[in-house]
C-alpha cells in the first residue's frame, strides 16, 4: 500500500469505532473539547513514539517529563501544606498503576511476614484491576460489602482486619468508586491501616484530577490525599479527565521508601543490567509526552475551568434525570460519574440500547451482589453543551424501554447457563450459549463472530448468570473474537 493508501484504510477503519470527540461517548473516552490540546497532544505523542523510557540516562527528556508530571500530581493533590518526600512513577494506566501498589505491597508484606500469604481487603465496589492484581501476585482479595450509602464500610473492615491480622498487606479505598461515583470514607480506612502497620492504597484513577478542583470551586469533597494520615499510596489517572491521550497515568508514593519494592533489577543474564519501574521495560515515550503536553496547553486554570464544566454538566443530568419517570440516580455523584438505575417498568439494558440508536454511549453495568444493574455515565466537559439534547435522548429512549417492558430471558436460556460450570465452558456449551442468546455467527470455533446491534437480550442474559460464568462466557467470546486474519504474508 501507498502511504496515501495506508491512511485511507486506517481512517475508513476507524469509521466503524465509537466516536473519541463530541461528548456523546460517556464512557471509554474523555473529552475536554479543546481541539487545539488535542492537536498539540497528538503532535507530542507522534514525536516522541519511537524514544524509549527503558534507560532514562539515554532519553533524560522522558526522566525531565515524566519528573514534572509526577510533580504537577502531587502539587494538584495536595500543595500547600501536602507531605514532603512524595514520589511517583508514570504507568501506562489505571491497571498498571494498580498492580503496581499491589505488587509493591505484596513485596514489602513479604519480607516482614515471609511465613503468611497476603492478603488486602477492599470495598466490594473497589475496581477490577485489583481482582487482576490478587490473580497475578497470589495475594488473596478479602471483599468487603459496602454500606447502603455505596461507600465502604469502616467498622466492617476493622473486623475484617483484625481476623486477618499480620496477613494484610494493603487496605483500599476509592476516590471516588467507578461502578457508583463516590468517594470512600478514607480518613476512616487508612487510619485503621495505619494502626496496624500496613499500607492503603487510595483508587483515584478517575477522580483525583477533578476532585482537588471540584474542592478547589467550594464543593463538599471527603479528605482523600496524602493529608489523610495512612495513605501510602495514590493512583491518579491521566488518560481520563487531565484529557491526555491513551496510555499515561501516575502513581504516586508517600515516600520513596514505600517506592522502593515497586523496581525491579536483573543483571542475571549477559546483555543490559534490565532496571524497570513498571511492568514494561521499553516504554514508548508517546503516551508520556502526549500527556505533558495535554497537562501543559491545558494548564492549572485551564483544568479549573474544564472541571467547573463537567461539574455543572454533572449537576444538569442529575437534576433533570428525577423528571423521567422510570429513572433514578443510585446516589449523588462525588465527581464526574453518574450510576442511573431503573424501576420495573423497564431495564437498564434496553435503555442503553436506545441511547445508542439517538447517537449516545452509555455503559451498562450488572447486577452484583444487593447493586441493581445500571447505567454508567463519565461524564466530559466536552458534553456540557449538549446536555439538553443528552436529556432529550434520556427522556425518548426509558419512554421506549418503557413500551418495550423489561427484556425478557427465555426461562429455558436461564436454566441452561445455570447449569453451565464455568471452570469448564466448552465450545459446544458456548456455541449452544450464542444460539441460545439470538448471537449469529455461531459457526464454529473458528468462524468470525459479529457484534448484535441490540445488546440487550445478551446483557439481559450475561446479567441472570453468576459473575464467575459472565466471565467465563466473555472470555470465550473474546477467545472467538480475536482470530488471526491469514493470508497477508508469505
Ligand atoms: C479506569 C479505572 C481504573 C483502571 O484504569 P485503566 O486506565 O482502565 O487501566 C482503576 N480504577 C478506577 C477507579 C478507574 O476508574
Amino acid at each position: 500500500m501507498t502511504p496515501d493508501d495506508v491512511l485511507a484504510r486506517l481512517r475508513d477503519l476507524q469509521s466503524r469505532d465509537l466516536p473519541v470527540h463530541g461528548g456523546r461517548t460517556l464512557a471509554y473516552v474523555y473529552d475536554a473539547g479543546l481541539p487545539d490540546v488535542d492537536r498539540v497532544a497528538r503532535e507530542a505523542v507522534a514525536a516522541f513514539a519511537g524514544s524509549n523510557g527503558l534507560d532514562p540516562t539515554a532519553f533524560p527528556s522522558l526522566l525531565a517529563m515524566e519528573n514534572d508530571l509526577v510533580g504537577f500530581t502531587a502539587d494538584l493533590l495536595d500543595a500547600p501544606g501536602g507531605p514532603d518526600g512524595v514520589v511517583g512513577t508514570i504507568t501506562s494506566g489505571g491497571t498498571e498503576s494498580v498492580l503496581l501498589a499491589v505488587q509493591a505491597a505484596r513485596d514489602a508484606h513479604r519480607s516482614a511476614h515471609p511465613e503468611v500469604q497476603a492478603a488486602m481487603v477492599l470495598p466490594d465496589t473497589a475496581h477490577a484491576a485489583f481482582h487482576k492484581a490478587a490473580h497475578y501476585f497470589d495475594v488473596e482479595a478479602v471483599v468487603v460489602p459496602t454500606g447502603a450509602d455505596h461507600r465502604a464500610d469502616v467498622e466492617a473492615t476493622a473486623r475484617v482486619l483484625d481476623d486477618l491480622g499480620d496477613r494484610t498487606a494493603l487496605v483500599v479505598a476509592s476516590a471516588p468508586s467507578y461502578a457508583h461515583g463516590v468517594v470512600d470514607p478514607v480518613t476512616g480506612l487508612a487510619a485503621l491501616a495505619a494502626a496496624r502497620g500496613t499500607r492503603c492504597h487510595v483508587d483515584a484513577c478517575i477522580g483525583g484530577w477533578v476532585l482537588p478542583y471540584a474542592t478547589r470551586l467550594g464543593r463538599a469533597v471527603p479528605p482523600w490525599t496524602f493529608a489523610v494520615e495512612g495513605v501510602t499510596s495514590i493512583s491518579v489517572d491521566l488518560h481520563k479527565y487531565a484529557y491526555a491521550p491513551k496510555g499515561a497515568a501516575v502513581l504516586l508514593h508517600r515516600s520513596a521508601a514505600l517506592r522502593k519494592p515497586q523496581y525491579f533489577a536483573s543483571a542475571a543474564w549477559p546483555g543490559y543490567t534490565m532496571l524497570n519501574s513498571t511492568t514494561q521495560s521499553t516504554r514508548s515515550g508517546g503516551p508520556l509526552a502526549g500527556a505533558w503536553a495535554a497537562v501543559h496547553a491545558i494548564g492549572d486554570t485551564g483544568y479549573e475551568l474544564l472541571s467547573r464544566q463537567v461539574l455543572a454538566a454533572v449537576d444538569a443530568i442529575v437534576a433533570a434525570t428525577t423528571g423521567i419517570p422510570g429513572l433514578s440516580v443510585v446516589v449523588a455523584p462525588d465527581s464526574t460519574l453518574v450510576a442511573l438505575a431503573t424501576d420495573d417498568t423497564c431495564d437498564p439494558f434496553t435503555v442503553a440500547d436506545e441511547m445508542t440508536t439517538r447517537g449516545w454511549h452509555v455503559q451498562p453495568q450488572m447486577s452484583f451482589g444487593p447493586h441493581p444493574a445500571t447505567l454508567h455515565l463519565s461524564v466530559s466537559a466536552a458534553t456540557l453543551p449538549h446536555v439538553p439534547e443528552l436529556v432529550e435522548a434520556l427522556t425518548a429512549a426509558v419512554e421506549a424501554a418503557r413500551a418495550a417492558g423489561p427484556v425478557a430471558v427465555d426461562p429455558d436460556v436461564v436454566a441452561f447457563v445455570a447449569a453451565l460450570d464455568p471452570d469448564a465452558l466448552t465450545d459446544a456449551d458456548f456455541d449452544g450459549l450464542l444460539a441460545a442468546s439470538g448471537l449469529h455467527g455461531a459457526g464454529g470455533p473458528d468462524a468470525g463472530l459479529e457484534l448484535p446491534t441490540r445488546m440487550a437480550p445478551v446483557n439481559a442474559l450475561l446479567d441472570a448468570a453468576p459473575p464467575r460464568l459472565r466471565e467465563a462466557v466473555l472470555v470465550a467470546f473474546l477467545d472467538r473474537l480475536q482470530r488471526p486474519t491469514r493470508g497477508r504474508a508469505g
